[in-house]
This record gives structure tokens, C-alpha cells and sequence, in this order.
């Protein structure tokens, strides 16, 4: 099999030829179609996260070794199967749940593998989809996405489900306040998308590059804010005759998270989701006595994937705009996501 790899931190993915795995137990094996190609791919290629205070999170310090292969929004054909993969969907199309935990433990049994301690998550902790093909586990996270552009699908395991995860988490919304959503790149847009799919309309969209808004609006936004205008927070303000219900962070860094916390009323909620990282002050007495909730979201469990993928299906939720791209390309796809250059998502073809 063919896999792009990460040779070095932050170096160039290189194509590299191994061995196919041959799935044994409940593991299932599937040749890849497609796979999203996501902006939290860069910061795992670069090596590290921003923590704030100067401190970054090295992944090589914490045992991630290299090579590894990344892309965690995979969907292809169900080509072989373990022993005791039951009912496993030989020959059929299915979507991946990538966010894998151990199994073993409390949250996986209560199907919250997402905040599971000891994570396989394919593309991060175990291989991921820069590949033709993908050894998963179980059956259990394969998930039916028939009726819907497969390239679509593909990108409604991370960026479909990271924020209907984080939108289901400030629903409900009053009908006439406003939520605004930072960052308009594929998370943003699918974060309009999901906001509407669930019926709020009252919702701006805030990126530094105005180049997105055209995107923003399409998918449903009824408002823009570019953040780095001279009094971005009044015009903020005037969009929504006041302070705001509530803010999804897909940027979360230190300037999104301040505009987000500074913006919202008293009992509103801010979603945290980016991994661009930083830090900032909060006056924890203002937290209290306006009553704020700060919620960090992670991605989502499959159970959410299958509710994206209705809305999806049953045309709730809008399609954000796809580029599709070989997968050879994912380096160069990977710089300009860095970049902020990439309008919706690009998908990366296998073949
Ligand atoms: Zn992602
Ligand atoms: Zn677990």
C-alpha cells in the first residue's frame, strides 16, 4: 500500500510504499476513495502545539514517533474483514469515525470515545487516510453515508462533526439573538452550515480575510466582520443591537477568544474548537457575575457522526464548497490551509 507520510516535523509529506495490513479480530480493512484534508494536519505535521505563555506541546515528547500517517476524515470500500468482525459491510461505501478510543474504558462503553484517556484516533494516534488503505478497529465505526457526493461525506467526519458537536452545545438559541462564528474557513463554514441545519439564522461570521465572506454568506451567514477593522467590537455590536447569545471558536487564539469573551451577554456561552492556541487573561470575577460558559468541544462521537449525516442527507445541511485535489498534493494542500488561503475544504482524491 501507499501511504503520504510525516518524515520529518514539519517537513514535506513523502510517499511511501509498505506492507498491507491484513485485518485479524473485529478489524476491518478499507481501500480509500477520499480524505478530507484538515487545518489540525498542519499543526500535527509541524510538530507541535501552541500552548500559550511561549510553551508548546511537542508531539515527539510525548511518544508520537515518526513516520506517521495523517488524515482523519477517510471514506472508501470495505474490502476485507477480521474474523469477528461481525456484520462487517464487505463491498460496501462507508464513511469512518475516526475519533477511535481504547475499547476498554468508562467513556468508550458509554460510546463518548472522543473523551477517551487512551486515544487510537486514525490520522493522529494510529494511521490515518493520506493512504489507499486504512485498518480500523471495528465495524462499529464505519458509518453509512449513502445518498450523499462521497467527497461531501468524507469531510463530515472532522469538520461536519467537530461543529455540530460544538453548535449542539449552545442549542438552544433564542430566535432573535445572535451567535457569531470566528473563523470562515471549512470549519467555519460547516459551523454556518450546522446553525442553520438546526434553524438559527441570526449568525456573522468573523475572519481576517474578507476573501472567505462571499463563502460565508452563501452557506448562510447573515452577517461579516472582519476583526482586525479599527472598532471591530462596536461593529460587532451594531450587527447584533448588542451583545451576542453566544460565539463558536474555530480559530481560538488569543485575539478570537478575547473578542469572542468581551461579546457575549450575561448568561451566554463561548464554544472553544480551534487548536491555534495562545492564552489569555480572564477576570474570573466577570466569568461569575455574568454568568458566562467557557466550553472547550472536541470533536464527536459516532452516534453525532450518523445525526451529521442525516442532516446532510436529508438536504438540512448545506454542502460547503469542495475542491477535490490527488492525494499526492496534500503537502502543498497542507501549506495553503497554513496559509488561510483555502476556500471550503479540499478533499483528497485516492486512487
Ligand atoms: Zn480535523
Ligand atoms: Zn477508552
Amino acid at each position: 500500500m501507499l501511504s503520504y507520510d510525516v518524515v520529518e516535523w514539519g517537513g514535506s509529506l513523502a510517499p511511501r510504499e509498505h506492507e498491507t495490513s491484513v485485518p485479524t479480530g473485529t478489524e476491518v480493512l478499507l481501500k480509500l476513495k477520499y480524505c478530507g484534508v484538515c487545518h489540525s494536519d498542519v499543526h500535527i505535521r509541524d510538530g507541535y502545539f501552541e500552548m500559550g505563555g511561549g510553551k508548546r506541546f511537542h508531539f515527539g515528547d510525548c511518544g508520537m514517533q515518526l513516520p506517521i500517517t495523517l488524515g482523519h476524515e477517510p471514506y472508501g470500500t470495505v474490502i476485507a474483514a477480521g474474523p469477528d468482525a461481525k456484520d462487517a459491510p464487505l463491498g460496501k461505501d462507508r464513511l469512518v469515525c475516526p475519533w477511535i478510543g481504547c475499547g476498554e474504558c468508562a467513556r468508550c462503553a458509554e460510546g463518548m470515545d472522543n473523551h477517551c484517556m487512551k486515544p487510537r484516533w486514525a490520522g493522529v494516534q494510529a494511521p490515518g487516510g493520506y493512504a489507499d488503505h486504512l485498518l480500523i478497529p471495528h465495524p462499529r465505526y464505519l458509518v453509512d453515508a449513502d445518498g450523499i457526493d462521497p467527497a461531501w461525506a468524507a469531510t463530515l467526519a472532522c469538520s461536519g462533526l467537530t461543529t455540530y458537536s460544538a453548535v449542539s452545545a449552545l442549542t438552544p438559541i433564542p430566535a432573535d439573538e445572535w451567535v457569531a462564528v470566528l473563523g470562515a474557513g471549512g470549519l467555519g463554514l460547516m459551523a454556518i452550515g450546522m446553525l442553520r441545519a438546526l434553524g438559527h439564522e441570526r449568525i456573522v461570521s468573523v475572519d481576517i480575510n474578507p476573501d472567505k465572506f462571499p463563502a460565508a454568506i452563501e452557506e448562510g451567514a447573515a452577517a461579516t466582520l472582519d476583526p482586525s477593522e479599527p472598532d471591530a467590537v462596536k461593529k460587532l455590536r451594531k450587527i447584533a443591537g448588542g451583545l451576542l447569545f453566544g460565539a463558536v471558536d474555530l480559530m481560538n487564539n488569543a485575539d478570537t477568544a478575547t473578542l469572542a469573551m468581551s461579546s457575549i451577554r450575561t448568561g451566554g456561552r463561548v464554544i472553544m474548537v480551534g487548536l491555534y492556541g495562545g492564552e489569555v487573561p480572564i477576570s474570573l470575577v466577570m466569568v461569575v457575575q455574568r454568568a458566562l460558559t467557557i466550553r472547550g468541544s472536541s470533536v464527536g462521537t459516532v452516534d453525532e457522526l450518523k445525526q451529521v449525516v442525516e442532516l446532510a442527507r436529508n438536504g438540512k445541511l448545506k454542502q460547503i464548497p469542495i475542491e477535490k485535489r490527488p492525494l499526492s498534493e496534500v503537502s502543498r494542500t497542507l501549506d495553503e490551509l497554513k496559509a488561510g488561503t483555502i476556500v471550503g475544504r479540499v478533499v483528497a482524491e485516492i486512487d
